[in-house]
């Protein structure tokens, strides 16, 4: 499974990230029991607007001392480019994204953005300029105003409309009674998987991060949703520095760049038609994948 499973249990530091300690994020919080051991460092400061250059200097990673999971990564993302990570279950991929909002920090070498170091700067600067959508969407009971809100409380109608629409929720949302004022959660509608992700995509057209971070869903979603959400998805990561954890190859065979981690390094990296060219570990991947396609409806079929 992809998903920042385990960084998961981090994700509770990047709710800080909202500026007005909103309750929900104290009850996931408590939830979660979280002690976070990253913290800033003694003079960090604030990280200004990032245009989003990513830059892996030499970084070496484990979760302990003596197994690394990454070592010598060297790669630079220009602002605004989508790189998807491709490679076999385990292949560091997920940890890989998981070092940009810090849920975890380096053990060798260092990530830059825009040529600082992310360490150098306050998590909640960072975070709050990254946007992450994984597969399990928090939601809080609420209406779903609120929880498209949750990070931006200062945000007006129109804005939080616009931003529902982009992440295609208005149909959804122009069929309830109560529109954004639908109360979600146990007591109140129960959304769909596919809904849950759109308005987790419609929280962060409202954030606005330079930087997004998508954990590729692996779980099958009907062919209308799935294509409703690329489509938020790929207007979302319009204009943003965009890390793609890649579960299918079909999925990404667009995207700017492509780069194949497989035991913790870089294999190759390219664009999809330069890679399956080079007659490598892409194309190798490739075409077990291929091999291996269902005829899923709405996905597109890789050659
Ligand atoms: P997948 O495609 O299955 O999601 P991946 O390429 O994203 O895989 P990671 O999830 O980054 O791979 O895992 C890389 C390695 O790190 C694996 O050996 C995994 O077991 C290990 N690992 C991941 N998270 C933790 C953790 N919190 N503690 C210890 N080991 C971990």
């Amino acid at each position: 499974v992809g998903v920042f499973y385990r960084p998961l249990e981090k994700i509770g530091a990047v709710m800080e990230t909202y500026p007005r300690g909103v309750a929900g994020f104290r009850r996931f919080q408590a939830l979660l029991a979280i002690e976070p051991d990253i913290v800033d460092r003694p003079g960090a400061v604030p990280a200004p607007p990032l245009r989003g250059e990513i830059r892996f200097e030499g970084v070496g990673f484990g979760y302990e001392p003596d197994r690394p999971v990454l070592s010598g990564i060297d790669l630079a993302v220009r602002a605004g480019e989508t790189v998807a990570f491709v490679g076999p279950s385990g292949a560091g991929k997920t940890t890989l994204c998981s070092l940009v909002p810090r849920f975890y920090d380096v053990d060798r070498g260092r990530i830059a953005i825009d040529g600082l170091d992310i360490r150098d700067v306050t998590l909640a600067s960072l975070r709050g300029q990254i946007g992450i959508v994984q597969q399990d969407v928090f939601l809080f009971a609420g209406t779903i105003r609120e929880n498209i809100a949750y990070g931006r409380l200062d945000a007006g109608e129109d804005e939080i409309r616009e931003a529902a629409r982009r992440a295609r929720l208005g149909a959804l949302i122009d069929a309830l009674p109560e529109g954004l004022d639908t109360v979600i959660g146990e007591r109140g509608v129960k959304l769909s998987g596919g809904q849950k992700q759109r308005l987790a995509i419609a929280r962060i057209f409202l954030k606005n991060p330079p930087i997004l971070i998508l954990d590729e869903a692996t779980s099958a979603l009907d062919a209308e949703t799935e294509r409703e959400i690329h489509l938020a998805l790929t207007e979302l990561a319009e204009g943003r520095t965009t890390l793609v954890i890649a579960h299918r190859l079909a999925t990404i065979r667009h995207a700017d760049r492509i780069v194949v981690v497989a035991e913790g390094g870089i294999l190759e990296e390219g664009r999809h038609e330069d890679l399956l060219a080079a007659g490598g570990a892409y194309r190798r991947l490739h075409l077990a994948q291929s091999l291996d396609i269902r005829p899923e409806p709405g996905i597109v079929a890789a050659e």
